[in-house]
């Protein structure tokens, strides 16, 4: 069966997904949300999701990182709480922090991804999360990768989860395709399977929806094809999620003002010079356009 709809969204409908905050409400209003990521000489990548992840609104951020981030991510996110893992990987705090599925459904969503690394406790650890996380989360990078290696690992993820692969990521995860059209069919059929929002991320990011539709992004241009792009995504993905937007939205809004704010960073200091934090600083303006 081919997909059923191919769609390409607009700021017409952005508009319309856009919630404009209540005059009374709180930082409670806007949700919890975890991050979990970085590793030795990643630790940016958490940076970079974790700032974005605050610009994009969210009421509370709590990060997991390894030792070894955490003043680089104190000093780097001040709004963003720490707790840190004393291993290199993500092992043995998220015995202390999320021991169980109490502990884990505290927090509104999670994002997990960005830097994390595939040492054997930070699989572990992904594993456990699965086993007691059923609502929503955004799954990326590493933690693709983990999933790619393991067809029991990728059934446990929650119904409703919203997966960013790149294309290589999306390979691991379910193989290789002999051409684009073949791609798409894929995608699209993992999430109707899976009740999972796949998008594959590229200069016109596909979109993948549980009822087999596919939507395209046409925000965004190359100067987005630098480092931490699309850790920048993770987090505002997950802010939209804490926030209450459900996944569908969050996936629409968050692809479509993701590729604005690269587009207002290239307006401002060219495709070539932009660099990552651009996308996040530019987040601003890309909300201004849906007032
Ligand atoms: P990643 O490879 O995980 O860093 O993600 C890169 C991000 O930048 C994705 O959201 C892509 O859609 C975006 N991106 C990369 N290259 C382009 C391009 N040529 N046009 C538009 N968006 C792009
Ligand atoms: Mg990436």
């Amino acid at each position: 069966q081919t997909p059923s709809r191919f769609n390409i969204t607009d700021t017409v409908q952005i508009k319309n997904i856009y919630r404009p905050r209540k005059p009374f409400s709180h930082k409670g209003t806007f949700g919890h949300a975890l991050l979990i990521a970085g590793s030795e000489g990643k630790i940016g990548a958490a940076v970079l999701s974790a700032k974005a992840c605050l610009r994009a609104g969210v009421g509370l951020l709590s990060c997991h990182i390894p030792k070894c981030g955490y003043e680089i991510m104190q000093i780097s996110a001040p709004g963003a709480m720490c707790f840190i893992d004393d291993q290199k990987d993500h092992s043995s705090s998220f015995h202390n922090h999320i021991p169980n599925a109490a502990a884990a459904a505290k927090y509104k969503t999670i994002g997990i991804g960005p830097g994390l690394g595939t040492a054997a406790g930070t699989c572990w650890a992904f594993e456990k999360l699965l086993d007691h996380y059923q609502q929503p989360m955004v799954i990326d990078a590493d933690a693709l990768n983990i999933l790619g290696g393991s067809p029991a690992l990728l059934d446990k993820v929650p119904a409703g989860s919203i997966l960013t692969p790149h294309p290589k990521e999306f390979e691991r995860l379910f193989g290789k395709t002999a051409n684009d059209m073949e791609r798409l069919q894929v995608l699209s059929d993992h999430a109707v399977k899976r009740h999972l929002h796949i998008l594959l991320k590229g200069r016109y990011t596909a979109m993948a929806f549980p009822d087999g539709s596919i939507w395209f992004n046409t925000t965004g241009n190359p100067g987005m094809a630098t480092g931490g792009s699309g850790d920048v995504l993770t987090g505002i993905l997950t802010s939209l999620l804490a926030q209450g937007y459900p996944p569908e939205e969050a996936m629409l809004m968050g692809v479509w003002l993701h590729g604005r704010s690269g587009d207002h960073a290239a307006a401002e200091c060219s495709e070539e010079a932009m660099i990552a934090e651009d996308i996040v600083e530019f987040l601003g303006k890309s909300f201004l356009q849906l007032r």
